[in-house]
């Protein structure tokens, strides 16, 4: 890229709220520049590739419009040949995570986005234009600014989570669980939301037992994932019990683990499995700002404005996962997408830039 380049408008993230930002911003002719992350194997292990996080699941069945149908001529035509090709072929009767993400993609790029496959690294928005810096180097320059880099997986921290990762520890069920390492095998995953129900069921159609360890008594999952849970014959639900340990040595990777009761501290359980999924939550992705917009106590960014999607900062706005501890649905992120466009364009308008 050249040294510098003075934009309009940038967003920053490619999830559900990046592209619905960047297809009205195109469609009201702020010409955005959308930033949407690299692909790298750090990207891939963090779970921040672009696409986001609905990228890295299976089926969506709550997303508005898209209700089971065959979708496959659809996105056939909808989509260029190069990148349909580098999906995996439509299977079933709705529509994935990651066909609908490259739908959102295409449909943005069809009103004159443009788009660069890089990370942000830094910002400054201590003055205008902001400044914006590419991990391939040079600086960017915007009056306007979306924030739309959603949110990553947690993982627990145990040591030997770490040494275990791309080993059979994990925390995306669908960019892995179809490895033959866990075919017909025992597998484990962590958590007791949706994400780690719907891993849980994914799993079901590789593992032969998929152990759903859970620290509380009852499921966070909402009542019709719990249920689903709770009917499936391969999943087997361990309440009140924690994962302590990964378990297995070099040439195998995991080999079990080792459960520890939350409630009766002495109480172990081992269990041999040849794979551990988490799915313990998010953090939002916020590191890069480095204090430059202000952030609530979970580190998500502070909307500064009710039911509008301002920041600390005037003229930077933010949109989706990375401000929503609550919501967190791809929708949601859409929907406040959408505002951050619509915020954007009337300050631009505004403070005379656009
Ligand atoms: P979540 O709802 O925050 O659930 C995280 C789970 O991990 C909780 O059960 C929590 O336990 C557990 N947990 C957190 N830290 C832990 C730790 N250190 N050790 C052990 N367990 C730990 O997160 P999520 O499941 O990723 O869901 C996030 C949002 O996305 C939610 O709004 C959810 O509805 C949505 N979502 C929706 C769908 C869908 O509709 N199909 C699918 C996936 C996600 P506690 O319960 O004890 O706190």
């Amino acid at each position: 890229m050249p040294d510098s380049m003075k934009e309009t408008l940038v967003i920053i993230g490619s999830g559900p709220a990046g592209w619905s930002a960047a297809t009205y911003a195109a469609r009201a002719q702020l010409k955005p520049l959308v930033y949407e992350g690299a692909i790298t194997e750090k990207n891939r292990m963090s779970g921040t590739l672009p696409l986001g996080q609905l990228a890295l699941t299976s089926e969506v069945e709550n997303y508005a419009g898209f209700a089971h149908g065959d979708l496959g001529a659809f996105l056939d035509s909808a989509l260029p040949s190069t990148r349909r090709e580098m999906m995996a072929p439509h299977v079933g009767e709705g529509v994935t995570g990651p066909e609908l993400m490259e739908l959102m993609r295409q449909q943005a790029v069809n009103f004159g986005t443009r788009i660069i496959t890089d990370d942000i690294l830094k910002v400054d928005f201590s003055k205008r234009p902001f400044l914006i810096y590419p991990s391939e180097g040079g600086v960017v320059e915007a009056d306007c600014v979306i924030v739309a880099t959603g949110a990553s997986a947690n993982w627990l921290g145990l040591p030997s989570e770490e040494h275990f990762k791309n080993r059979g520890v994990s925390a995306c069920a669908v960019c892995d669980g179809a490895l033959p390492r866990f075919r017909n095998r025992p597998i484990v995953v962590v958590g007791g939301g949706d994400s780690a129900v719907e891993e849980a069921t994914y799993l079901a159609k590789f593992a032969s037992t998929v152990h759903l360890i859970h620290r509380r008594e009852s499921l966070r999952a909402s009542k019709i994932m719990a249920q689903r849970a709770h009917d499936d014959p391969k999943i087997k639900i361990h309440f009140n019990s924690g994962l302590a340990e990964v378990l297995g040595d070099d040439a195998k990777g995991v080999t079990g683990v080792r459960l520890v009761s939350t409630t009766t501290p002495t109480q172990e359980e081992t269990l041999e499995v040849a794979g551990v999924f988490l799915a313990i939550g998010h953090t939002p992705n916020t590191d890069f700002l480095d204090g430059q917009l202000a952030l609530t106590g979970k580190k998500y960014i502070e909307w500064k404005k009710h039911f509008r999607t301002d920041t600390s900062v005037e003229g930077v706005f933010a949109a989706g996962d990375v401000a929503d501890d609550y919501y967190r649905q791809a929708i949601s992120a859409a929907g406040t997408g959408c505002m951050s466009a619509l915020d954007a364009e009337r300050w631009l308008s505004h403070s005379g830039s656009h």
